[in-house]
């Protein structure tokens, strides 16, 4: 399959082997990703955001309920809401998530955003598991017509130890524990330049405190909410 499915397969993957309850997706586009996850059982809670409110727009309606959702209701609620804003600012609505998905987000973020980022992800949100794809770019000599980036909307590309480095400081800085792995392989002979999506998940060491949780709820609203079904 293409890579974005594989990327999104993970994904289920993982939610299946974790069971989380809240999850978020940052820069989910046009909702695929967020559509998916809506028929894993053990999901009560599912957000987006994207700073593209009509590219996130486009095909919202396939996360509302069906027909039958209404006929045969399930034990578990669902609510799932889309939100309109950056991953450079902070929203209460976005705490007390137990997984956070990032897939091939941060090399859209211009420099400023991109240092705002892990204090938002990491420090305010503190979802339990944060997953981050993005291109490694030592494989980009492998992929035909690749000349500087994948996609012109890349402010940049990462190899390996860049990626990686980044990750170990943001996990350290916030008491995160980071994994590396990846998907695509490169042909026989040039392991060496890594999977064609790098991809970090990071795991929270301690429980979030509630009191940190209280005062962080004190931050204003930064999102605008663009949708909300419920299950
Ligand atoms: N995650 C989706 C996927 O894997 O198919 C879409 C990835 S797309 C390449 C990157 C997305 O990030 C775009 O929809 C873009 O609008 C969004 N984005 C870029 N900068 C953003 C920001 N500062 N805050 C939130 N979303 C942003």
């Amino acid at each position: 399959p293409p890579l974005y499915k594989q990327r999104y397969q993970f994904i289920k993957d993982l939610v299946n082997k974790y069971k989380p309850k809240k999850v978020a997706d940052l820069g989910c586009a046009d909702c695929t990703l967020l559509w998916m996850l809506k028929f894993c059982k053990c999901i009560e809670v599912l957000a987006g955001l994207d700073i593209r409110e009509n590219v996130m727009k486009e095909k919202m309606h396939r996360l509302s309920p069906l027909p039958a959702d209404y006929l045969q209701p399930s034990e578990r609620s669902l609510t799932v809401t889309l939100h309109h804003g950056s991953v450079a600012h902070k929203d209460p609505c976005m705490l007390g998530f137990d997984l956070v998905t990032c897939i091939e987000l941060i090399e859209h973020l211009e420099a400023a955003e991109l240092e705002k980022f892990p204090e938002v992800v990491f420090g305010f949100m503190a979802p339990a598991m944060v997953v981050i794809s993005t291109p490694n770019s030592e494989f980009n000599p492998l992929l035909p017509g690749v000349t500087l980036f994948r996609h012109s909307d890349h402010k940049f590309e990462w190899d390996q130890a860049q990626f990686q480095s980044w990750a170990v400081a943001a996990a350290t800085r916030y008491d995160y524990t980071v994994e590396f792995t990846g998907l695509g392989t490169p042909p026989p002979g040039t392991e060496d330049v890594g999977f064609c999506t790098q991809i970090g998940v990071f795991v929270r060491k301690y429980p979030k405190n509630g009191e940190t949780v209280n005062s962080e709820k004190h931050t204003e609203h930064a999102y605008k909410t663009v949708f909300k079904a419920v299950y």
